[in-house]
């Protein structure tokens, strides 16, 4: 239904060879061990892909978001967490692109192609779903901001080497008084606490930030003072997109694995693929995965058309569609698997573990039906 230029197709072709040749290969170790896999990372930058949404002058390749789905869609079904490094490092930089001075651009967004790491920061530990009760501040003396506050779960907090960081400028002013900010790694004042040990996407980082005193130039605001919040929703939109398709991954890689158990596994004398009550379950699995996909495509296909009337509901609708599936999708997996698909030896538990961050980050999926509900009642 879709018909991708030749240069997609190379692109989706070489992202394929990466998965099969090194991503497959560490998805169980990176979860075991809850490692950051850097040379995934390292073959990402030498490929073009860490952040390929960037125009060229910037080191990118201008990529749209289609295929930037696609690509994701194409890690998640050998690794989800491997996906997740992509969608961090393009949270934390799509605010700068889309608002920032061609200073900041040309300072922070260059290196990102290359190594370098960027993140996402606005959850606190009494703001999540409720963003307006942040309580991170910053305070305007002469030149520079002086910042307070603290930021959990923030995907490549602690490694990212530039920080897209939500502050209240003016409390008074609710969403009109939050300021937007490029933090960089080793800024005064910037501290870490401990990274967290999680149920899955054990492969990425997710830290506690805080910020003592930090003292931060007026030229890193990105935009204006107080209109923070517009580009933060820009950039949740186009979050929801890549959560959408890291789902859809998710999902499809848990269906190969169902698959071919089915076909191989024997009891009653016969494959477990010959009964009708596996039959149904694998259909319902397929049918869920391919309309996922068809609405995270068409969530894309706005954003790349630039039709903002319909992008938040599209956005939002395909994230929640698509991670409630792969959670569906992802157990009924280790139920095909049965006793064995409960087990480290097989990768389906883990793609059950890693489904269920999806339904949760980036707006959970109750606020996700908030928010198409919201656009509708609009429209
Ligand atoms: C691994 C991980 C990575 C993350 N990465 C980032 C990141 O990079 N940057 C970042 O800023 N944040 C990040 N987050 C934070 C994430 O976006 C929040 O966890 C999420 O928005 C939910 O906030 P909360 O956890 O505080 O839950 P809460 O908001 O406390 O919600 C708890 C429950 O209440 C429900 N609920 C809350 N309000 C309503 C309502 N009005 N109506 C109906 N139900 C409601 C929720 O749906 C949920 O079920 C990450 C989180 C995790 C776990």
């Amino acid at each position: 239904m879709i018909e991708l230029t030749a240069e997609q197709k190379m692109i989706l072709a070489t992202v394929k060879g990466i998965v099969q040749k090194n991503i497959h290969p560490r998805a169980a170790e990176i979860d075991e061990r809850a490692e950051f896999p850097w040379d995934t990372v390292r073959i990402f930058s030498e490929n073009g892909i860490l952040a390929p949404l960037l125009p060229e002058k910037y080191g990118g390749i201008g990529l749209d978001y289609l295929t930037f789905s696609m690509i994701l869609e194409e890690i998640s079904k050998a690794c989800a967490s491997s996906a997740l490094i992509l969608i961090a490092q393009a949270d934390g930089m799509l605010p700068i692109l889309f608002a920032g001075s061609e200073e900041l651009k040309k300072k922070y967004l260059t290196g990102l192609a290359k190594e370098k790491l960027a993140g996402f920061a606005v959850t606190e530990p009494g703001a999540g779903s409720d963003i307006l009760s942040m309580r991170t501040r910053a305070v305007r003396k002469g030149d520079v901001y002086i910042l307070n506050g603290q930021k959990c779960f923030i995907t490549n907090g602690s490694i990212a080497d530039v920080l897209t960081v939500y502050a209240f400028t003016d409390p008074q002013k609710g969403s009109k008084g939050i300021t937007a900010f490029v933090v960089e790694k080793g800024s005064k004042g910037l501290n870490y606490g401990k990274d967290e040990n999680k149920m899955g996407m054990r492969g990425c980082v997710n830290s506690q930030l805080f910020f003592e005193d930090m003292e931060i130039s007026a030229e890193n605001i990105i935009g204006h003072e107080g209109k923070g919040i517009v580009n933060m929703m820009v950039a949740l939109d186009t979050s929801r997109l890549f959560s959408a398709s890291q789902a859809v991954g998710l999902a499809q890689g848990a269906i190969h694995e169902a698959v071919n158990y089915a076909k191989e596994r024997v009891q009653f004398g016969k494959p477990i693929a010959d009964m009708q009550a596996i039959q149904f379950m694998i259909a319902d699995m397929v049918a869920g995965t391919e309309a996922a996909r068809l609405l995270t495509y068409q969530a894309a296909r706005y954003l790349d058309r630039k039709e903002s009337r319909l992008v938040r509901k599209s956005c939002a609708m395909a994230k929640f569609v698509a991670s409630d599936n792969a959670m569906k999708v992802t157990t009924d997996a280790v139920q095909v698997l049965g006793g064995y698909g409960y087990m480290k030896d097989y990768p389906v538990e883990r793609m059950m573990r890693d489904a269920k961050l999806i339904q949760i980050y980036t707006g959970t999926n109750q606020i996700m039906r908030l928010v198409a509900a919201r656009e509708i009642f609009q429209d």
